[in-house]
């Protein structure tokens, strides 16, 4: 057994996968920014560029500072396999189009991020692939569409930016019964609470650019499975493409990733104390967090989750007006298309995770105009939630809705 299986989180997050990187002595994962690598030996140089030995020979392909990032994430994950990518978009869009062919069929829920949702909608039709939308959280709809047979059964949980849930173990048992490959986006979960591969999954994604790396400065995607050979085909879907990980960003989601657990405990208990004082805020009108009981999904988010994340929604009374006085008004908070970073980061989903949708799109995804996502971060709680209640305090008293 590997050393690190019987780790905890925490330690995980520190030590897992660096080991094999540390040269001269060093203790940190050094950066390797060489587009490419020498070789005096030329059967060596053959050996390794076909495969037969260890090692690296052109960075679109691999790169010793992007393996590191691969290594510990895999250890996060507890996968025996995973490749990396640009950004989160490229993972999906790389997996999807390595597996899918003219004519084949992918089962889907309504709300998955807004960027996914465009390859459903705009990019896979045009290549005769059929995308079968499901109601978020409706388990037998998902059975009967992935019964009648799919390549591929794509879920996201908890979803981008209403928080729903989906049975990750259940649908598995459907998508194995059928044939397909259950994919399931992380990033809002993180491996800290919620890790698909061993609730059946076949492949796991995240968008690393969030709460992986967590300080907002490095763009990175990443997937992963138990499947060699499954992973392989990412991979090489990937080497060929081209959308490959910086080494520099590699480096800092490294770094990121070291303080992983830390921080994804304090966002979450942060979001608990955030969502139940905005429960009791009369300018509120619906609160979206997996953890309170009132969630519509809650026992199955505590049967698959070891904790309900930093991510949470509420809609506000006034819609969009009420969005606009407010969020200006907050100071330990940023307004920005962000989420998983350190800070405190809010955003109406009309010009965040959902900005490529139409109004129509949005509310046919059960997302109202007047709906803000926050990704809590890591200040004191009392911090932010006297920050928010005197953001309400000014919309009640000062524009006086
Ligand atoms: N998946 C989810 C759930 C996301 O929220 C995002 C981005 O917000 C992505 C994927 C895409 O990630 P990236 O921005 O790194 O391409």
């Amino acid at each position: 057994m590997n050393y690190h299986e019987k780790a905890k989180m925490g330690t995980k997050s520190v030590w897992g996968g660096e080991k094999d990187y540390l040269v001269h002595g060093a203790s940190q994962v050094p950066i390797v920014p060489s587009v490419a690598y020498t070789y005096d030996d030329m059967d060596e140089w053959y050996e390794v560029a076909t495969g037969r030995k260890k090692g690296h020979i052109y960075g679109r392909n691999t790169n010793p500072t992007v393996q590191a990032f691969e290594d510990k994430v895999k250890v996060l994950e507890g996968a025996k396999a995973a490749t990396s990518f640009s950004t989160g978009m490229a993972a999906i869009s790389n997996t999807l189009d390595t597996f899918l062919r003219p004519g084949d069929r992918i089962v889907t829920i309504k709300d998955t991020y807004g960027g996914t949702n465009k390859i459903f909608t705009e990019f896979l039709p045009p290549k005769a692939i059929e995308v079968q939308f499901c109601e978020t959280g409706n388990h037998e709809e998902i059975e009967r569409e992935v019964e009648k047979g799919c390549k591929i059964l794509y879920l996201e949980t908890p979803t981008n930016p209403t928080v729903k849930i989906t049975d990750i173990e259940r649908m598995s048992r459907a998508g194995k019964a059928a044939g397909a490959l259950v994919v399931v986006d992380n990033t809002f979960a993180t491996p800290v609470n919620q890790n698909p591969l061993k609730l059946g999954a076949d492949l796991v994604i995240h968008s690393a650019t969030k709460f992986l790396g967590g300080h907002a400065d490095a763009l990175g995607g990443i997937v992963l499975g138990d499947d060699e050979e499954m992973v392989e085909k990412v991979f090489h879907y990937r080497e060929i493409n081209g959308a490959t990980m910086d080494p520099f960003a590699a480096y800092l989601l490294l770094r990121g990733m070291k303080t992983l657990d830390l921080r994804v405990k304090r966002q979450a208990e942060n979001a608990m104390k955030l969502a139940q004082y905005l429960q009791k805020t009369d300018l509120v009108d619906e609160v979206f967090y997996p953890g309170l009981p009132t969630h519509p999904n809650h026992d199955i988010a505590k049967k698959q989750m070891s904790g309900f994340g930093g991510m949470l929604s509420f809609s506000v009374k006034g819609g969009v007006d009420t969005v606009r006085d407010l969020l200006p008004q907050l100071q330990y908070s940023h307004r920005a298309a962000n989420l998983g970073a350190v800070e405190t980061t809010v955003g109406p989903a009309r010009t965040t995770s959902h900005i490529e949708c139409t109004p129509e799109e949005r509310a046919a995804m059960g997302i109202p105009e007047g709906l803000i996502r926050v990704s809590c971060g890591i200040e004191d709680a009392e911090d932010i939630i006297n920050d928010f209640d005197q953001a309400f305090s000014y919309v009640k008293n000062v524009v006086k809705i």
